[in-house]
């Protein structure tokens, strides 16, 4: 065996992971590094923050996944910058040397610089900020039961901004959580006044998908009792009053921004290399232009192809597909055989409004209602990784069809030793 590549990757969610684990077993010395120890599934953060899943069943640790990989190794560390022209990364516990430069460490929320909006704006791109947001709803609801006449409403308005797939399945949860759990956890109290608001820029909601499933998924919303506002814009937001660019105010002291997404940065990463949203320009193999050895994957790359001009899709498959390309592509180049090229198979697109409410697209057609809502249920069950992770969501799921309920509205704030 000659000397082993090194094969350094930033980042362990859907692309850097799936790389890492094609890889095991293979003559390259791969490092994964991650600022945190665990992989997320992102398409369920939602139900974390509307407490019907448990941040457990959503992560994973790192090292399990590579417990018995001989050539894969970890470490949880923030990458701060490159140097290219020596081939040496910087992160915060250590610089790493590489031959090959994978960087897959994905987005973060735009805020399209209001700085406002980032500082009184609930996000929810990770799993912390899923549980920050899960302790923001449930507090809401116990100061609500206390709060003066003059400061009720802003609690019970709730603003979800964005009408992406993140923003309609939010809406829906929290509209079932006010149909489903408020009168049995709070009988004491009238929520009736509770109002979810959905907020998005453009004339529809799930904007990507097919008509029936933009129309079908709005009157869902809006039969659960969602406030559907489309070509609506928020132009400020003070942590306590959204206004709108109509002139329009709303009252809230719960604004969750899932409006949009944005590249993550790294030094050493020249700008010509860099376009719009942030994203690194890849050819064909994953390559970022203008540098050797040193690709991205997944939501930060940006591939234009033929059939899709504007980049792909920053979704879960592109980038485990990325990454499935990226490794077979290190492998032949063991053997000395051509690399092959990357092109996206739209296998389609789903999301969820609520229990029997879903929309599905895929190619050739689209279907929404109670199938949809199972196939939407199927499919995450099967993208989920671990087996016991499957079979917990799986109950969880269970109980909350029969019941409308779930014994995971626990408040856990983080303790502090400074009183
Ligand atoms: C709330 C939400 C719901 C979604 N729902 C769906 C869905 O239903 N279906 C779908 O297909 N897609 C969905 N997506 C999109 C999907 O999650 C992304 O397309 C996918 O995660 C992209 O994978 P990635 O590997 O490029 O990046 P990510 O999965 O985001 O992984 C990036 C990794 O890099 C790490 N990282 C970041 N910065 C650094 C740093 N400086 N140093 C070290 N590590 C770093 C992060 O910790 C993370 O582990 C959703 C996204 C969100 C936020």
């Amino acid at each position: 065996m000659g000397i082993q590549k090194k094969i350094v990757i930033i980042g362990a969610g859907f692309a850097g992971l799936r790389l890492a684990q094609d890889l095991e077993n293979t003559d390259f010395d791969v490092l994964l590094i991650d600022k945190n120890n665990y992989h997320q599934f992102q398409p369920l953060m939602y139900q974390v923050a509307t407490a019907r899943l448990e941040p457990a069943s959503i992560s994973f640790p790192l090292r399990k996944v590579f417990q018995h990989s001989k050539n894969v190794r970890i470490r949880i560390a923030d990458v701060l910058s490159v140097d290219t022209q020596n081939k040496k990364l910087k992160t915060s516990i250590a610089d790493f040397e590489y031959d090959h430069l994978i960087i897959a460490f994905g987005c973060t929320t735009n805020y399209f610089g209001n700085a406002e909006i980032e500082k009184f704006a609930f996000p929810m791109k990770s799993v912390p900020e899923a549980i920050q947001l899960r302790n923001q709803i449930l507090q809401t609801f116990e100061d609500a039961l206390i709060a003066p006449p003059d400061k009720i409403q802003a609690l019970m308005n709730f603003v979800v901004v964005g009408g992406g797939p993140t923003g309609v399945e939010l809406a829906g949860a929290l509209a079932e959580m006010k149909k489903n759990i408020l009168p049995k956890d709070y009988p004491d109290k009238d929520f009736s006044k509770l109002t979810i608001y959905l907020l998005e820029g453009s004339p529809n909601v799930l904007s990507p998908m097919s008509i029936d499933s933009q129309k079908m998924s709005r009157k869902y919303l809006e039969e659960l009792g969602v406030i559907v506002k489309t070509n609506t814009i928020v132009k400020h937001y003070d942590g306590k009053t959204v206004s709108l660019q109509s002139g329009e105010i709303i009252e809230s002291t719960n604004v969750i921004w899932a409006a949009g997404i944005i590249g993550n940065t790294l030094e050493g990463i020249p700008t010509e290399s860099v376009t719009r949203g942030n994203r690194f320009l890849v050819n064909r193999f994953n390559n970022i232009v203008n540098l050797e050895n040193v690709y991205a994957l997944g939501d930060i790359a940006f591939m234009a192809t033929p059939k899709y001009p504007n980049g792909h899709p920053q979704v879960a498959s592109v980038a485990i597909e990325q990454a499935k390309v990226l490794a077979n592509n290190f492998k032949l180049s063991l053997k000395s055989k051509p690399k092959v090229e990357y092109e996206y198979h739209d296998k389609g697109s789903m999301a969820t409004v609520g229990k029997r409410k879903a929309v599905v697209d895929l190619p050739k057609f689209s279907f929404q209602g109670r199938l949809a809502w199972f196939t939407w249920m199927f499919i995450h069950l099967m993208l989920i990784l671990s087996v016991k992770n499957k079979l917990s969501i799986f109950v969880n799921w269970m109980f909350s069809y029969f019941n409308n309920d779930s014994t995971l509205r626990v408040l856990l704030k983080p303790a502090s030793k400074n009183k």
